[in-house]
């Protein structure tokens, strides 16, 4: 049965991939990667066939030279033989010709603006004069354009993918490593399309920072509405890594997002089973469609402004430059305390006005609370308050998936820069849990760092090594080294990139073999897997940043 995931969201062009559309009035659509190797067919089929089975619209597969595209119609055809007819995509870096392949064979490529025409990074500064780069523009014509004519003559769609990890050399030289160096490298590209007058396009601009992520979706979408462009998004969040971590941030990411009537198609990033990410894209278009009709529209009200591209930390609340608390973890509920709601805001706010240091628990309790949470805030803001204000709900009788749902609203309204403090209540679930799911949303919006921070891949046909088992004795040995950034990579290729501003990376670099690196320098290479934990801790402690567990 076909599930309505159809609400009022930004208009888009519609775009046909295979059998299922995206953009347009198609309902969004929900869609997975595979992580085995492209040339083993039966276990690609095999994996293709678990997600369509958990309910994935499409399905997506490394192709990472002309071999691995071939291979596509082999995987096609015994997909198609055994009676799936979810479109596949086959994404591509580095390779143009692999690209060419497999858009001969498959319903949709992925390319990647900051490897298909620009060499592989080498993370240095290049200086170029405005003809320089205006000729840097032409090459992408060209390059761009023999792909162009074998999509339009197969009938086979693109996605424009852009990720903050692997913006070119020449993107990065002029716009350095921006929301705006990400959303020119995905307009350049954009802008050859339209003047060859080729509409088949999704286009996805995705980040590990949630914050950066949401912040440069928001500003592609105005870029190219000053365009006259429609192009359907695809939403998500990169390397989001596993279990609750991974979940939080790519609810919070996704779900502001699509609150907002942004996104058509969404992946969900977990480094797990690529079927397991199925179940938690539905739990979030199911949590947005089933609010959307009390979501605020853009003209009522207005979205606080927190992001600034020379400082991205984010703001530590509106009202107050304290960190923000976890009621329950760090304060118990007080007497002392203002309630308000919007029904008893003009009896309140008197109070408050003359009691500045007083928090204000803004108790949200409709059936959208990040229209009621916005209109509260907004309202208090507008009032002159600066009282810090605590986000409050009690998501006891919520028959959703409170993780999913809590991470959605209230990372929507952290994300907009408002809240001193979250509240989450739920008889269903521990102390312990409801702190860790506050504190993960905090981590997810950047608001408050209180634990190692992973960003790890959910691992694809280039990865070579047993990523997950890595992923949990990574965790298990650094878990205790709070704001640490570590990247948990599995190719080589885009690994190194993509960690983004991980402190520390293990990358795959070879059959069960890794490189360990600091920050962008690799500084060891090859070792096998068995001996790479302990020097990945001992590359810490010679660094300075290791501390014992307590
Ligand atoms: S970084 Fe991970 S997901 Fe990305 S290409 Fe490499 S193995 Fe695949």
């Amino acid at each position: 049965m076909k599930r309505n995931l159809n609400y009022r969201r930004r208009p888009t062009s519609e775009v046909k991939i295979g059998n299922v559309k995206v953009g347009g009035d198609a309902p969004v659509i929900l869609q997975s990667m595979t992580s085995t190797s492209t040339m083993d067919t039966p276990g690609s089929v095999a994996q293709i066939e678990r997600i369509a089975d958990a309910g994935g619209e499409m399905v997506r597969l490394t192709a990472q030279g002309e071999r691995e595209a071939v291979n596509l119609t082999e995987i096609r055809d015994r997909v198609r033989e055994e009676g799936y007819d979810t479109p596949l995509v086959a994404d591509i870096h580095f390779s143009p010709k692999a690209a060419f392949a497999a858009a001969e064979r498959v319903e949709k490529v992925r390319i990647n603006p900051g490897n298909f025409v620009d060499p592989g990074r080498v993370f240095r500064k290049i200086e170029f004069t405005d003809e320089e780069y205006a000729a840097e523009i032409g090459k992408i014509e060209r390059g761009l354009l023999p792909l162009l004519e074998i999509c339009r003559a197969h009938g086979t769609a693109l996605r424009i993918g852009v990720n903050h990890g692997s913006l070119s050399d020449r993107i990065m030289s002029r716009y350095g490593d921006t929301p705006a160096g990400m959303v020119e490298s995905a307009m350049e590209f954009l802008r050859v399309c339209v003047a060859h007058d080729f509409k088949d396009v999704v286009i996805s601009i995705k980040a590990s920072n949630v914050r950066v992520m949401t912040e440069t979706v928001r500003r592609l979408v105005k870029a190219m509405d000053a365009e006259d462009m429609h192009f359907p998004l695809h939403l998500g969040v990169t390397e989001a890594g596993d279990g609750e971590d991974g979940r939080v941030k790519s609810a919070v990411g996704i779900g502001s997002l699509l609150v907002d009537g942004i996104g058509d198609t969404i992946r969900v990033s977990l480094s797990e089973a690529p079927e397991a990410e199925i179940p938690v894209a539905r739990a979030i278009t199911d949590h947005v469609v089933s609010i959307s009709n009390h979501l605020p529209q853009a003209e009522e009200v207005e979205v606080a402004e927190t992001f600034d591209d020379a400082d991205p930390a984010p703001r530590r609340g509106r009202f107050s430059p304290k960190v923000p608390v976890v009621v329950g973890l760090d304060l118990q509920p007080d007497a002392g305390w203002i309630d308000l709601t919007v029904e008893n805001f003009d009896d309140r706010i008197n109070e408050i006005l003359a009691a500045p240091e007083r928090y204000v628990v803004a108790n949200l309790s409709a059936v959208a609370p990040v229209t009621e949470g916005k209109v509260i805030l907004h309202r208090l803001a507008e009032a002159g308050a600066e009282n810090p204000v605590i986000l409050h709900r009690d998501y006891s009788d919520t028959p959703t998936d409170t993780t999913i749902t809590a991470a959605i609203e209230m990372g929507s309204l952290l994300l907009s820069g408002y809240s001193d403090g979250l509240w989450i209540e739920d008889k269903k679930m521990t102390k312990e849990q409801l702190e860790s799911l506050a504190l993960n949303v905090l981590q997810a919006t950047r608001q408050r760092i209180s634990k190692t921070e992973y960003i790890s891949c959910p691992g694809c046909g280039r990865t070579l090594y047993d990523l997950q088992t890595a992923i949990a004795r990574i965790k298990e040995a650094t878990g205790h080294l709070t704001g640490l950034k570590i990247g948990i990579m599995g190719c080589i290729v885009n690994g190194p990139g993509e960690m983004a501003d991980a402190d520390y990376g293990y990358v795959g670099a070879g059959v069960g073999n890794v490189s360990l690196y600091k920050g962008k320098q690799c500084m060891v290479k090859n070792i096998p897997t068995e001996e790479a934990l302990p020097r990945l801790i001992q590359l810490i402690k010679d660094n300075g940043d290791w501390k014992d567990p307590e």
